[in-house]
């Protein structure tokens, strides 16, 4: 009997340890115990919840399968050569045409295989293109079709966010086809910012952000309706929280660019689509390196003018070589001290600033979180691995999440990400849990944070403190404050998801 017992302890104790876990150690124990075990990784990536992608370029976020149906109806043709869309008429669909019609494609395998490779990072390989040029030379060959498909690249994108659990997308979106810009260049530059401003407002500008928020009202409405949404064929993307990001495009003269600022900064006071702005285009390009002080005087000057409207920046999307060194070394401080950045995208350079670890400490102070985009940086700039800052911004207290960037032309997906950060850096649940968090923590949505505190651990403010966050109903106070602010509405859906999530382990 004795020797019975003595045998038992250690499965008594083993179990009593078990059962002393919480939910959140096991499914931390289960990563553990299969990550070198890709295929069971990726499946429980996958089902993880996600929470918000915060730097996700509705372009980019296309698949060329869906750009070429969007094209083949809008009976485009395409340059056989460079792949590039082109208008009608078009040639017929006999062989080596040079402008054959693009529906043409679908009988003809090897131009449809080459134009995905073309409109995409698939099967790019090192060679007399730079992954940088054919990356962004993408965007050129598919925009004749992807601004006249608004609504089914919405629902295109929000449906693959919903299967692989992402919540919540801040799309980065040019609303206005380019309408800013041209206001810009036909009413010229003014050294007084001011002035400018208004002339731009009075010339044309508040029109213009009147014609953008109804075009994306009834682009989203057309999204909705093609998912079904509110109905019992609801497809899974009608559960997504959506928002945008007036996406400027920073390659173009100061003052098309001072335009798109304004544009930007009125669309996210007047419309709740927009939560915020972005500058984009590659940070290395003439324009916005030799512009880019100018830029950040703009956005000085009229975060003065709309101090409540969120900033986020591409920045430090740059390496060694690629531009000079000088360049590698103020974007990302500038970004946040004189942009007025709460979050930065990228931030791949940032151990070539000046001072680069009291630049990280200073973001942690701030809280400016970095937009972790590991696929598109392996492609664009040919950083990964060690060689990213990514566990050096962890080190620093500096908050990260990931997100996609183009998730269409990088052939990747958030699930992908996850599996990519978790493989490089060897992050445990817990880590990942914590940047998940972060990534609706510091989203741009209207309201309180759930959290009175993320630091070192998340605690929920006074009015859910009594409740068991993100379980059952909950209590009158937190309902209340849950009804009032937004983004604690959203942060309490992730909260909900990963109990649901962790119970499987
Ligand atoms: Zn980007």
């Amino acid at each position: 009997m004795r020797q019975f017992v003595r045998r038992l302890l250690p499965v008594l104790a083993l179990s009593v340890l078990a059962r002393a876990q919480t939910p959140e150690q096991k499914a931390a124990r289960y990563l553990d115990s299969i990550r070198n075990q890709p295929s069971l990784l990726l499946a429980f990536l996958h089902d993880m919840p996600k929470g918000g992608d915060l730097h996700n370029h509705l372009d980019g976020a296309l698949y060329a399968e869906d750009l070429i149906d969007f094209a083949a109806s809008d009976n485009y043709c395409i340059d056989r050569t460079t792949s590039r869309l082109l208008a009608p008429p078009c040639d017929d669909c006999e062989h080596y045409t040079p402008k054959p019609a693009i529906r043409c494609a679908y009988d003809d395998h090897i131009l449809y295989n080459q134009i995905i490779d073309a409109w995409s990072m698939r099967n790019w390989r090192a060679g007399e293109e730079s992954g940088h040029d054919h990356f962004f030379a993408t965007f050129d060959k598919f925009g004749l079709t992807s601004h006249n498909h608004v609504p089914e690249a919405i629902a295109s994108v929000i449906n693959r966010a919903a299967k692989e659990h992402v919540q919540y997308i801040e799309f980065m979106h040019t609303g206005d086809g380019r309408a800013a810009a041209q206001l810009g260049l036909k009413l010229g530059w003014d050294d007084d910012f001011g002035k400018m401003r208004e002339k731009f407002l009075s010339g044309g500008l508040k029109d213009i952000a009147a014609a953008t928020s109804k075009a994306l009202t009834e682009d989203e409405a057309r999204a909705r309706t093609e998912l079904k949404c509110g109905t019992p064929e609801a497809e899974s993307g009608c559960s997504v929280t959506v928002r945008y990001l007036y996406q400027v495009l920073r390659g173009l003269p100061p003052e098309a660019v001072f335009s798109q600022i304004v544009l930007g900064f009125e669309l996210a006071s007047s419309d709740p689509h927009f939560v915020g702005l972005n500058l984009v285009m590659p940070e290395d390009w003439y324009v916005p390196i030799h512009d880019f002080n100018q830029h950040m005087a703009m956005l000085d000057y009229l975060h003065g003018v709309y101090p409540k409207i969120h900033i986020t920046l591409h920045a430090g999307e740059i390496a060694m070589g690629l531009v000079k060194p000088e360049d590698l070394s103020f974007h990302i401080r500038a970004s946040v001290e004189r942009g007025h950045a709460e979050r930065i995208g990228h931030g791949v350079d940032v151990m070539l600033e000046k001072d680069p670890v009291g630049l990280m400490k200073e973001m942690a102070a701030r809280n400016v979180l970095v937009e972790i985009n590991l696929t598109s940086n392996d492609q664009i700039l040919g950083i990964s691995g060690d060689e990213h800052p990514l566990p050096i911004y962890m080190k620093y207290g500096v908050p990260v999440a990931i997100s996609t960037d183009d998730e269409g032309v990088a052939r990747s997906d958030m699930t992908h990400e996850y599996l990519r950060a978790v493989e490089s850096y060897h992050l445990s649940y817990t880590v990942l849990k914590r940047m998940t968090r972060q990534s609706v923590e510091h989203s741009f949505l209207p309201g309180q944070s759930l959290w009175a505190e993320t630091k070192a651990v998340f605690r929920p403010v006074a009015a859910c403190a009594a409740d068991k966050t993100g379980t059952g109903k909950p209590s009158a106070g937190c309902t209340k404050f849950l009804a009032a602010n937004e983004r604690a509405r959203e942060q309490w859906k992730l909260e909900a998801v990963f109990v649901e999530f962790e119970k499987k382990y």
